[in-house]
């Protein structure tokens, strides 16, 4: 088979530049969450149109090999046939109900059999609430008020913890928010990822005040960076010794790396567990679960109050049923594991052929290009990429057709629906991008 390697001339992204002039009238920056307006890379967003499998394409007709896959969630591929009919049949019997539905129980229960740390869980809408939802909860377990958590990991965007923020606050170079005030920040206290000495330092200092360590046991919003051998392990140890709680922020890793997420690749069992993105099968849903005597803190058990009008939505919880009843089904993690090991190889060769100084960190279907001599294991080896180089390599690919995260602090994500011959031909397109 000759493969095409050349891409079609792109078509011009005059659509897209005339709803982003309108769209920065209406909406700040004109987007909805910041990284979407693409100011780490240059260039206006591209407004996308559908998504179908692999690839997504855009208001002026252009189609692209998307590795965004909404920041995660598709792990089964844009508009899969089953998770599109789930949404359509739920939304048929009503869109709402504020009221406890059926739906709401099997996905608890499919919850609890991939994940055993997660005795009681609660739904919710977003990664936010659940983190900021487990802080709360976790205090009101432990009586205690200070948070740990690491450089550059991501969890959302409650006060409490834009303090060294990794994603689109590291983007925008604004990883301590402001709006945030000096008492909320105050409570929280960030060291750098992988260092369990520094862990023990913040003990050592604040041991008796700290309710929680929060980590994204796979790093994914400074890059993909995996975590260093022992330090989940060190992590669990040293929280157990001052009776402070492990949280594992879940959110990209849940039913993404593995049936049992990290925790279960790793043998580590947190007290609390947040989830988002695949679990919601690409609708607003996410959950925080753990421990049964800390989620009985919350009303209308106990004294920590949590709430939502749309929490455990009916189309959104049978979007997610969908997509984990097909994972549950096919167990496709051996293969994406093996494509994107595929992908991430194809490109650190084709860098290499270019003379190009390029590490592709990759863990499981989750990987991230960093411009860089050495690879990267913490925010700030992270910071030394070479961000202009990743700007220039996301626009070439861009304009090829491959729809890259427009951001060097991100992750991307292989689906079920690439395949080796979309795999294939992004390398190719990468070799030609590097060398030009
Ligand atoms: N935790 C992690 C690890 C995340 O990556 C994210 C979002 N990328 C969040 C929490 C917040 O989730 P959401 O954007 O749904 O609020």
């Amino acid at each position: 088979m000759s493969m095409q390697v050349t891409a079609e001339t792109p078509r011009p992204r005059d659509a897209s530049a005339a709803l982003e002039a309108r769209a920065v009238q209406v909406i700040p920056g004109g987007v909805n969450s910041p990284v979407r307006a693409f100011k780490a890379v240059g260039g206006g967003p591209v407004f996308i149109r559908r998504g179908h499998g692999c690839t997504v394409e855009d208001v002026d007709g252009n189609t692209y090999i998307d590795y965004l896959g909404s920041w995660g969630p598709l792990i089964l591929g844009h508009a899969h046939p089953k998770v599109v009919a789930a949404v359509q049949e739920a939304a048929a019997d009503g869109t709402s109900f504020g009221a406890p539905t059926e739906r709401e129980v099997l996905l608890a229960e499919a919850i609890r059999r991939a994940l055993p740390s997660v005795e009681q869980v609660r739904l919710v809408s977003s990664g936010t609430e659940a983190c900021m939802s487990a802080l709360r909860v976790a205090r009101a377990f432990t009586g205690r008020s200070k948070i740990l958590k690491f450089d550059g990991c991501y969890h959302g965007h409650a006060d409490s913890l834009l303090v060294q923020a990794g994603s689109g606050a590291i983007t925008f170079g604004v990883p301590d928010s402001a709006g945030v005030s000096a008492g909320v920040a105050a409570e929280t206290i960030s060291v750098p990822y992988n260092s369990l000495e520094a862990v023990r330092a913040a003990f050592a200092a604040h041991g008796s005040e700290i309710a929680a360590v929060i980590v994204e046991p796979i790093a994914a919003n400074m890059g993909v960076i995996p975590p260093a051998a022992g330090f989940l392990d060190g992590l669990r140890e040293i929280t157990r010794r001052h009776g402070a709680l492990l949280i594992f922020d879940e959110v990209v890793s849940g039913f993404r790396y593995g049936p049992n997420g990290a925790q279960g690749a790793f043998g580590i069992t947190p007290d609390l567990t947040t989830l988002g993105k695949v679990v919601g099968g690409g609708l607003p849903l996410a959950a925080y679960g753990g421990r049964r005597e800390i989620m009985e803190q919350l009303a209308p058990l106990g004294p920590a109050y949590q709430a939502g009008t749309l929490s455990g939505n009916p189309i959104a919880t049978a979007a997610g049923l969908a997509t984990l009843g097909v994972l549950a089904k096919s167990n496709p993690y051996a293969q994406l594991d093996r494509l994107a090991a595929q992908l991430a190889d194809g490109l650190t060769e084709a860098a290499r052929s270019a003379g190009v100084a390029l590490q592709v960190s990759r863990v499981g279907s989750m990987l991230t290009p960093f411009f860089a001599d050495a690879m990267p294991t913490d925010f700030d080896s992270a910071m030394k990429a070479d961000r202009t180089k990743y700007a220039a390599f996301f626009r070439a690919m861009l304009d090829r057709g491959v729809y890259l995260a427009p951001s060097q602090f991100e992750a991307g994500f292989v689906s079920t629906a690439h395949t080796d011959a979309e795999i294939d031909r992004t390398i190719a397109l990468a070799r030609e991008a590097l060398t030009t």
